[in-house]
């Protein structure tokens, strides 16, 4: 954050906010929240900027909780995993690294891991893994700082439509001020890349899908190629082989950010080349085989700016979306350079969850951001909304409230939590106006 302005990591939204607060506590933090009630301010919480949508954006008062982080208690339970409460601006690197010191770790995680734990539940962040659900399912309970300014606590048992709506509540809701997640025992994961045809990839996918703990793969667009990502659990004891650091930096640091950045400057400025591109790119990859600790596997940097839309469908229709994605880039001028992302991710309950009741596949589509991304992401919106698809609330999207809510069985709910909880509009901004209505 600068003095007086806000921007998100994108680049695609800003914030002028009467003020900026970094509570030290909890108190300080309900404090602040009372005396905006009393002022009738807005206030939003901010994690890390990463939402590509306006969802942290305020013209009230901009609050980071870069101060209230840390682990507050660690509860073993009897399957090796334990109960543990965080404080909600804990960076979700910072908590894996002290879970790990504590023998546990995140039943899954994104592909980055930059986010504070709040910010990464609120937008309903998730990774990759036909048995595992997003981020919010692991929560277990919550504490939340509501619009008047009290400390209320929550879980399955205690205030259930509160958590129900908090723990994927959009900033909405409150502000968290602690999380309560159910850990795992620590464990190591193998993984395996290799690049691979995209017809061969879904032919297998039913059994990719469900044999291997976390598998996607990346399509390179003007091209029948992609990469794939098989990523094994192991025990925590197993001793780890990382990727020697030379080659982790020339293919996580020079391929991945400094040459990828420099095809992407010369595909701005020769867009024609980029299908050339792309299918030199998805054949330089080469195999590639490591075991390490599980978070330092789930996550990279991404230095290269980019937009991003990613949507949740049901499973079965992936095939079906991609050939319609595909005949779309075929048919149109428009060339992508950057690949698209395909995940998975088990059905769940959590009632703005994107995976909420079905078995769910993911795409994400992305532009470079000194290229056009609107007739890429309108024309991927049209054929993700053709089979039911519901956009990552942290990702860019053009869907309102009202065709978002026959897409959530629990819409109605949620909304209904969110006049009880904030009747005052303490929270809001124009994207909580945009898809959840005034
Ligand atoms: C490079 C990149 C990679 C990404 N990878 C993935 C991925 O693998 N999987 C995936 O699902 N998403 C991914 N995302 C999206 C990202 O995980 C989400 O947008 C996430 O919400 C960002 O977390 P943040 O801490 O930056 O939150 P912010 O963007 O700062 O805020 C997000 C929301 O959380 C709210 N919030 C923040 N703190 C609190 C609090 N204490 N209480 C209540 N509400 C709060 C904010 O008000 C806002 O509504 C990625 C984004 C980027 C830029």
């Amino acid at each position: 954050m600068t003095q007086d302005t806000w921007r998100n990591w994108a680049g695609t939204e800003t914030a002028n906010p009467k003020r900026f607060a970094t509570p030290r506590s909890v108190q300080e933090l309900s404090a602040l929240v009372s005396g905006a009630a009393r002022q009738g301010q807005h206030v939003k919480a901010v994690g890390a900027g990463h939402s590509f949508t306006g969802v942290a954006v305020t013209d009230g008062i901009l609050v980071s909780l870069d101060a209230i982080t840390g682990v507050d208690s660690v509860t073993p339970d009897e399957a090796g995993g334990a109960l543990v409460t965080v404080f909600a601006g804990t960076r979700l690197r910072d908590l894996n690294e002290q879970l790990w010191q504590h023998g546990l770790a995140m039943t899954n995680l994104g592909d980055i891991d930059v986010q504070s734990i709040a910010g990464a539940l609120s937008t309903g962040t998730h990774g990759t893994g036909a048995r595992f659900g997003g981020l919010a399912t692991q929560v277990r309970a919550l504490q939340i700082v509501l619009a008047d300014g009290s400390v209320a606590d929550c879980s399955p048992t205690q205030n259930p439509e509160l958590f129900e709506a908090a723990r994927l509540g959009l900033g909405a809701i409150g502000i968290m001020s602690k999380v309560t997640i159910r850990c795992v025992p620590r464990y190591v994961m193998h993984a395996v890349e290799a690049p691979e045809s995209l017809d061969a990839t879904l032919d297998r996918l039913d059994h990719d899908r469900s044999t291997v703990d976390h598998f996607e793969f990346y399509w390179f667009p003007h091209t029948r190629r992609v990469l794939t990502k098989r990523n094994t659990r192991l025990s925590g004891d197993t001793p780890t082989s990382p990727i020697h650091p030379i080659r982790s930096y020339i293919d996580d640091e020079l391929l991945s950010n400094v040459v990828f950045e420099g095809v992407n400057r010369l595909a701005t400025r020769m867009p024609s080349a980029i299908p050339k591109i792309n299918r030199l790119s998805s054949r330089v990859l080469s195999a590639r085989e490591f075991t390490d600790r599980s978070y330092r596997v789930f996550a990279s940097e991404r230095r290269v700016k980019f937009r991003e839309m990613e949507y949740a469908i049901p499973a079965e229709a992936l095939p079906e979306t991609l050939a319609a994605i595909d005949q779309w880039v075929e048919k149109s001028d428009f060339t992508v350079a950057f690949p698209v992302e395909v995940r998975f991710a088990a059905a769940d309950d959590v009632w703005l969850s994107t995976a909420n009741g079905r078995e769910t596949a993911y795409i994400a589509v992305h532009q470079y951001h000194r290229r056009d991304h609107e007739r890429y992401f309108s024309a991927v919106e049209a054929i993700a909304r053709d089979v039911d698809g519901r956009p990552h609330w942290g990702k860019m999207h053009g869907r309102t409230a009202d065709d978002l809510r026959p897409a959530y069985p629990n819409f109605d709910e949620f909304v209904a939590v969110r006049d009880k909880y904030d009747p005052q509009r303490m929270f809001d901004n124009a994207y909580l106006q945009q898809v959840l209505g005034r």
